[in-house]
């Protein structure tokens, strides 16, 4: 039985399954506007390692996880670059999921587009006004807080508590509002910006409304968790339960929210990490499994800081993985797993996700593997490799094992080294470009550029 901290209830309880043996999960997913960032790539790996995890257990997840394709961002950036704003969501959406591919994040079982449900927004929004808990004014129709008594839940602040707002999403239309905590479900849309008809006249939806719409269309009331990041708890979480209360519908049943990703004493990503900026960068230039292997080391409730060193830390921890398999991989198909070590490994998953603990039992199971091995002991040795793989598996963790490479690929390696050595990037990326397109996986260490197939 897995236990799980509800951010509503805050107490680690246990995932409820509305029907048994399966999990309904809603996951907000990225608004396409531009290059992912370290913190969507967490949320996702998190939620990954849990929905493989779930499976792996045997419980079959339904993951709902949406792409907000309509934003003021999306239209700010289009406006800028005077493009057409779906030009921007298709290619922001077609890089994301790429990035979700290097990071081997399994895609949702279901991805709605906001665009695609304008209709259903639009009723729920008329029904909303219908029950008093929304009202019109000259730029939108906004949800009234005050209707809902338990507004706040999420937050664990009182109304009266609250920022006015709470993000600079909410800051439009804060003239007419009834409250500051009010926020948008429709805007009305000014000419040249997209725009779908309504009973208030022509416009878009607002976030919150995007979601809560979209979560109980497909997932249906009660559904059992609804994730993301420690940020979205609020307004943006808060906002969509308040719908979903004020239609008098069941929602979520179990919140899970997780923890920043923060730099090392002010510093930037882009400073602490050479070139990496963004996600992207950071699939590109390290063997993507690091980012993993370094959250899955981090409680996810935990800040994570992404700096060289501990990036560095975790390229090496699974390219130690790789090394055992290449070595112990024969001997983990011809045992069955160490039932006492996968007992260890779910006692500490079920216990709210406790990655590092479970981490620290598959290495433990590693290192006596490897004395086994040592001392002549193939049936122990072997048992503890299953048990490990088994734990991989269960991580999402992939194992590769290494493949040499011919010498004019080395080369072009040591080449890439001599070009950042003398901060000759453009050299390193295009030579970089070209292994990849090659098919090569081309990682940074600490001694120099790695390449291997992949
Ligand atoms: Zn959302």
């Amino acid at each position: 039985m897995l236990y799980l901290y509800d951010t509503a209830t805050q107490e680690v309880r246990p995932l409820a399954m509305r029907q048994p043996g399966h999990v309904s999960i809603y996951l907000c997913g990225p608004t396409v506007y531009g290059p992912p960032h370290l913190g969507h790539g967490r949320a996702t790996l998190v939620y990954d390692i849990l929905r493989r995890y779930l499976t792996w257990t045997g419980i079959q997840v339904r993951l709902v996880s949406n792409i907000t394709d309509i934003d003021d961002k999306i239209i700010d950036r289009a406006n800028k670059e005077n493009r057409p704003w779906s030009e921007i969501t298709h290619k922001c959406e077609k890089i994301w999921f790429e990035a979700m591919v290097a990071l081997n994040v399994e895609k949702p079982t279901d991805i709605p587009r906001a665009t695609d449900y304008v209709d259903q927004m639009v009723a729920m929004i008329g029904e909303l006004i219908l029950r008093d808990g929304a009202y019109v004014t000259s730029d939108g129709v906004y949800m009234s807080v005050t209707s809902v008594s338990d507004y706040g839940l999420l937050a664990h602040q009182k109304i009266e508590d609250m920022l006015a707002g709470g993000g600079d999403r909410e800051v439009f239309g804060a003239g007419e509002k009834k409250h500051p905590a009010d926020f948008a479900l429709w805007k009305f849309t000014k000419p040249g910006e997209p725009a779908w008809p309504s009973p208030w006249g022509e416009g878009r939806p607002g976030w919150h409304t995007e979601c809560v719409v979209m979560s109980l269309q497909l997932l249906g009331e009660g559904f059992d968790l609804h994730c993301g990041g420690a940020d979205l708890r609020f307004p943006h979480h808060e906002n969509e339960r308040a719908q979903a209360a004020a239609l008098g519908k069941r929602f979520a049943n179990h919140w899970m929210h997780n923890g920043f990703v923060v730099d090392a004493e002010g510093e930037k990503m882009s400073k602490s990490l050479g070139n990496v900026a963004n996600l992207i960068d950071l699939v590109q230039h390290y063997d993507p499994r690091s980012y993993r292997m370094l959250l899955l080391q981090t409680h996810y409730r935990s800040p994570v800081r992404v700096g060289q060193d501990n990036i560095d830390a975790s390229v090496k921890a699974v390219t130690s993985i790789d090394g055992f398999f290449a070595r112990l991989g024969e001997l983990a198909n011809a045992s069955p797993p160490d039932e006492a070590t996968l007992l260890a490994f779910r006692s500490a998953m079920d216990d709210d996700l406790d990655t590092p603990g479970a981490t620290a039992v598959m290495f433990d199971a590693i290192r006596r593997a490897n004395t086994a091995v040592d001392a002549g002991d193939n049936a122990t040795a072997g048992a503890l490799a299953h048990a490990a793989r088994e734990m991989c598996t269960a991580f999402g963790l992939v194992v590769n094992a290494f493949a040499a490479v011919s010498d004019d690929i080395a080369q072009k390696a040591s080449l890439i080294d001599e070009a950042r050595a003398s901060k000759d990037f453009a050299t390193a990326d295009s030579l970089r470009n070209e292994l990849q397109a090659a098919g090569y996986v081309v990682e940074t260490t600490k001694e120099g550029t790695r390449v291997r197939r992949g």
